[in-house]
């Protein structure tokens, strides 16, 4: 297993996907998940060219983040926000992908360090309707955009979405449009918004096709988590 290969393996599929969504090659950022996984397999990524990764747990990746001290590297939080952990994550991220309540985002804001540029914040939106997932429901999202984007120490980015899985392509693909069509709908309405995390190991292609600017990838890149 080498990450090395499949890192070239995953990029190549995202140009191709790229293309056949008609977008131009290196819109789609590569989120390199390495929740679970080793500091050396992160770093066999960081020598590989990759240069962004995804934690879901604050004190394993605040863990990795001092043990591998790159300036290189960029961390983005991507898991479920308990309010005890902003603290770490304001100080130790560069992104959070899974803002989806007001409470949240006012710690974050205020406990962002003044020496550090604004944190780039998405706002999770739980699209399938799930009730054990969280995400702010499309009805709510537009009153959270608007007031997480008056927070002066975060910048609100745009939306993440994490759909129930599902083996049906043309499903996966309706369900980032929706996703898609909020993004839309709240830049019409003035919401300056730029980023669309979606789309994982399994679904990707159709995230692409939706409009996805960071995808998120674990498993095609580090092998299968324990
Ligand atoms: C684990 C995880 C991923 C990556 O999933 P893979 O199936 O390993 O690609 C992406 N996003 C989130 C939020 C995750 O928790």
């Amino acid at each position: 297993m080498s990450i090395e290969l499949n890192l070239k393996s995953v990029k190549e599929q995202i140009y191709q996907a790229e293309e056949v969504a008609g977008r131009p090659k290196g819109e789609v950022k590569l989120l390199a998940v390495s929740k679970k996984q080793s500091v050396r397999a992160i770093q066999a990524a960081i020598a590989a060219g990759q240069h962004d990764f995804g934690e879901n747990y604050v004190q394993e990746g605040v863990e990795k983040i001092n043990a591998i001290a790159d300036n290189s590297v960029t961390w983005h939080f991507i898991g479920p926000i308990q309010s005890n952990k902003t603290k770490a994550i304001a100080r130790h991220f560069a992104w959070v992908h899974s803002v989806s309540r007001l409470k949240i985002a006012t710690y974050l804001n205020e406990q962002r360090p003044e020496t550090m540029p604004p944190l780039n914040v998405c706002l999770q939106v739980n699209i399938s309707g799930e009730s054990t997932k969280s995400g702010v429901t499309p009805d709510a999202l537009f009153t959270l955009a608007e007031q997480i984007s008056q927070l002066p120490r975060l910048r609100l980015r745009g939306l993440m979405a994490i759909p129930q899985k599902t083996g049906d392509a043309v499903e996966q693909l309706a369900t980032y449009q929706r996703v898609q069509r909020l993004f839309e709908q709240l830049q019409q309405e003035g919401v300056e918004l730029d980023t669309l995390s979606m789309g994982m190991s399994g679904d990707f292609v159709a995230a692409i096709a939706a409009g996805a600017t960071w995808v998120r990838i674990g498993c095609a890149i580090f092998g299968a988590r324990e």
